[in-house]
């Protein structure tokens, strides 16, 4: 199994040892690939967008023609999971300031997403929560200026909430989460991508 870190800017090296870790821990034997040119997505079972700035990831995508390169694999069904920045890429709808200033998405996924939706003084926070389709223990979720889903429709549902709005979704075989579980000890949720990208 080849799985991709998209490595332009942001929390790459943490997605590529939760993911070599998660595999370990399914007994995969796979690779995980820093992904930084549109010739490197080719090949892949699956690609990993982390969180960043996703202002700057966007931009540089667009200028080495990965937007478009991924916005194509994905559309002819290749897996991903996107965290923080990673999930305001994928999304269809941005919020005013997004569109307004057309800052280069994937547009992927069927949510509306609103950035640094958490409040100044919560900018960073760590809290417990259920998410669906995740067995055992809720898990343990870092917000840092993360974005909140304002709205889903089409094939998204939404996976959990906190204070009343979405922070996590799946459609198909995209996962999407506001919080950083590259961050934590625990890897159920990149467990669960692979096997998304085993399927
Ligand atoms: N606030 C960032 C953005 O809007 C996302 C933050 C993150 O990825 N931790 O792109």
């Amino acid at each position: 199994m080849k799985i991709g870190v998209l490595g332009l800017q942001g929390a790459v090296s943490e997605h590529l040892s939760a993911t070599k870790r998660a595999m370990d821990s399914l007994g995969i034997r796979g690779e995980v690939r820093w992904v930084s040119h549109r010739d490197h997505i080719d090949g892949l079972d699956g690609l990993i967008l982390p969180g960043g700035e996703s202002t700057t990831i966007g931009r540089l995508m667009a200028t080495t023609g990965l937007l478009q390169e991924i916005k194509d694999a994905v559309e002819k069904g290749l897996p991903i999971l996107g965290t923080c920045a990673g999930l305001i890429l994928m999304a269809k709808e941005g919020d005013k300031h997004v569109e307004r200033t057309k800052q280069p998405l994937l547009r992927v996924m069927d949510i509306k997403i609103i950035r640094n939706a958490f409040g100044r003084q919560r900018e960073s926070f760590e809290v417990d929560i259920p998410i669906r389709g995740l067995k055992g223990k809720p898990f343990r979720a870092v917000f840092i200026r993360a974005p909140a889903i304002e709205r889903l429709w089409g094939g998204a549902e939404s996976l959990a909430e906190l204070e009343g709005r979405t922070v996590a979704a799946k459609q198909g075989r995209m996962l999407a989460f506001c919080f950083h579980p590259e961050l934590t000890e625990d890897t159920r949720i990149h467990e669960w991508f692979l096997e998304l990208c085993k399927g």
